[in-house]
């Protein structure tokens, strides 16, 4: 089965999952992983996604597939992601995320 990635939603066709990061699992709510919904993204847009937010804006402000969709902070990117077939991106983890890990 092709999967959906559930941001840009482009489609992931089958012989393309033998990368086994290609597609992977997002848990909407980071840090509540018991409890938290999940979404099936593509490996850039996961790694997009934590390269912009923290877990914390993601939990209270980001944790549904609608909200990421429209986010201003994405729209450049999926504008750009979804004119391409890439499943491998260089991420620049943005100073705004950085300084939250220190
Ligand atoms: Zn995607
Ligand atoms: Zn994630």
């Amino acid at each position: 089965m092709p999967t959906t990635c559930a941001l840009c939603r482009r489609t992931v066709p089958v012989e393309r999952l033998d990368d086994p990061g290609a597609v992977q699992t997002h848990h909407l709510r980071p840090e509540r992983r018991e409890t938290s919904p999940t979404v099936e993204l593509c490996r850039p847009c996961h790694d997009q996604i934590h390269a912009l937010f923290t877990n914390a804006e993601l939990r209270e402000s980001f944790d549904t597939a609608d909200a990421l969709r429209t986010a201003d902070r994405l729209a450049d990117y999926l504008d750009w992601i979804r004119g391409t077939d890439t499943l491998r991106v260089a991420t620049r983890t943005s100073d705004h995320v950085r300084r939250r890990r220190d």
